[in-house]
């Protein structure tokens, strides 16, 4: 398993328990075990759990919420398994001892967030729950006979006969190192490093996303990347995020003149294209929200609180600066309904994968469903020695056709990225080019400018692979190759992805864009 977070240490923990050990489980992570976006989410996860939620809510109410919010792209299958086998794998997570917010009476105590209908929402710490479920996941994992590799950079799949095999990766010295399994799960999370603001920790540079399309496995969705509207305003990154639970509790979004301009409720593209229209317009960097009228902030939201008085805001009379940051990427690599890639051997699971779920945007606390969920579907799949994927989820829409594939302009196999300088600068420069050009509003003149950048960083550069700043680079690179170009063929505006020359979504995109550079596994899929 690639990735420590809560796909990859569920699907670990899961596979570990099954077959009562026979399965040989090792999780490979490039930080320390608890590092992962995983460990920052604060809102919570969403489930309807019987007996603690408000009698009129249902899993149909949970999928019609997540169906409004992907915007006709989510895969209804995919769904269905999300939201009906969502609830058990929270109860499973209790079990693997994650503490939740109570009420008085032990029940768990839910939140409601923009887009849900109903209040379905667990947490933990009051919006510290990313922190206890990679705390919990990270106690049951080494309770159990699982290889921990840390520190352990996986750089490319090992590819033979037709099957994955296991990885290429740079072990903590620095040495390059082939690490073979019978199965490979990818679970190294999104990409949100591919733009200058974001929410996402220093190591969420897309890597499992790129190593796939290297390897020619399709990857679907990247042109849907989901700002997070309410960001903080602050020189620090990643920018510390201001809980959606914090306008589900009432605090109120405020422009340039302290006037109200959009429902706080609504869903974070709707709420951030707002905010990016109402800042050009009034010419300014950033808006505020107004959390004065919340009782108890403290109480409530105490690791928010400490962040806003270490900088010096007092969130009962201070207005917060803030601006949307990336936050979260929709696509990902292409997946069945048990996270089979299309390449046998290779699995994909949580924010790396394209399971369908999201469709083109994601709905709030639905990420950590999803790694819950689909990281135990995996697992199961893999003890029960399934090799490749069904016709199922994405693949029975690929058997559809709804699908186009999508070539990026430069489809080189590089095994080095070419650029002779400083990837750190690299980095901010292609980081700075896609903010600016291919984030929260988008078109084909600003989308050609970051496709230059893109390309003019990707030629400059010449350095091994063989550095951690170097790969991930390379896998930056790769991945705004492939959200440029996707963003670029998609002639609409729909969920997460807005075109100021194309305002309106169009039924006749209602397909999924697919990038697969090689032309085996997507032969394979035709
Ligand atoms: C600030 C913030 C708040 C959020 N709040 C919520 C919320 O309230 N509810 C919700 O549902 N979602 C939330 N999200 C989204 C959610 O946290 C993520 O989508 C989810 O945790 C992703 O889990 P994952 O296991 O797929 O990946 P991650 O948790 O990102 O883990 C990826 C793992 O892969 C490792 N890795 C990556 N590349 C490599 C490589 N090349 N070699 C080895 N290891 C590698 C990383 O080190 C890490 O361990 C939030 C995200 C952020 C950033």
């Amino acid at each position: 398993v690639v990735g420590s977070g809560v796909a990859g240490l569920t699907a670990a923990v899961r596979c570990a328990s099954l077959d009562k050990g026979k399965l040989r489980v090792g999780v490979m992570t490039k930080c320390d075990l608890a590092e992962s976006a995983t460990r920052w989410a604060q809102g919570g996860i969403a489930a309807v759990l019987a007996g603690s939620g408000s009698p009129e809510d249902s899993t149909d109410l949970h999928m019609a919420d997540t169906l409004a919010a992907g915007a006709g792209l989510c895969n209804q299958d995919a769904v269905r398994v999300l939201v009906d086998e969502g609830p058990a794998r929270v109860l499973d997570l209790i079990a693997w001892g994650a503490q939740f917010d109570r009420q008085e009476s032990g029940a768990l105590s839910l939140a409601r967030e923009g887009g849900h209908s109903r209040p379905r929402v667990v947490h933990a710490g009051g919006v510290a729950t990313g922190l206890e479920v990679e705390r919990a996941l990270v106690d049951a994992v080494s309770r159990l006979a699982v290889a921990i590799f840390e520190r352990h950079f996986a750089l490319d799949l090992i590819v033979e006969e037709g099957e994955c095999r296991g990885v290429m990766a740079l072990d903590p010295e620095g040495l390059a190192i082939e690490v073979r399994a019978s199965n490979v799960v990818l679970a190294t999370g999104g990409a949100g490093q591919l733009f200058s603001v974001t929410t996402n920790p220093h190591q969420a540079t897309g890597d499992g996303i790129a190593m796939a399309m290297r390897a020619g496995v399709p990857v679907a969705d990247v042109e849907f990347m989901q700002f997070h509207p309410t960001a903080l305003h602050h020189p620090g990154m990643p920018r510390p995020l201001l809980s959606e639970a914090l306008r589900g509790h009432g605090a109120l979004l405020r422009d340039r003149d302290g006037s109200r301009f959009v429902d706080e409720l609504s869903p974070r593209d709707v709420v951030s294209r707002a905010m990016f229209e109402t800042m050009a317009r009034q010419e300014v960097d950033h808006l505020w929200l107004d959390a004065t009228g919340l009782e108890d902030f403290a109480t409530r939201f105490p690791t928010i609180a400490k962040e806003l008085g270490a900088i010096g805001l007092d969130p009962a009379c201070d207005w917060l600066p803030i601006a949307p940051a990336a936050h979260y990427l929709s696509g990902g690599v292409v997946t069945d309904l048990d996270g089979a890639s299309a390449l046998a051997g290779l699995w994909a699971c949580g924010e790396a994968a394209c399971s369908g779920v999201h469709g083109a945007n994601r709905l709030a606390s639905n990420s950590l469903l999803e790694g819950l969920v689909f990281g135990a579907r995996v697992a199961e799949a893999i003890g029960a020695r399934k090799r490749g994927p069904s016709e199922s989820g994405l693949f029975a829409e690929m058997a559809a056709g709804r699908f186009r594939p999508v070539e990026p302009a430069t489809r080189v196999h590089r095994r080095t990225v070419d650029v002779s300088g400083d990837p750190v600068k690299a980095r901010e420069t292609l980081q700075a080019a896609l903010t600016a050009d291919a984030g929260v509003l988008r078109s084909e003149d600003s989308l050609a400018r970051a496709a230059e950048v893109v390309e003019e960083v990707a030629a400059k550069i010449e350095l091994p692979v063989e550095k951690v700043e170097a790969a991930e680079l390379r896998n930056l690179v790769d991945c705004a190759r492939a959200l440029v170009a996707s963003a670029s063929a998609r002639k609409e505006s729909r969920g997460a992805h807005a075109r100021a020359d194309f305002p309106l979504c169009d039924p006749t995109w209602e397909v999924r864009l697919v990038h697969a550079w090689d032309a085996t596994p997507w032969e394979v899929l035709r």
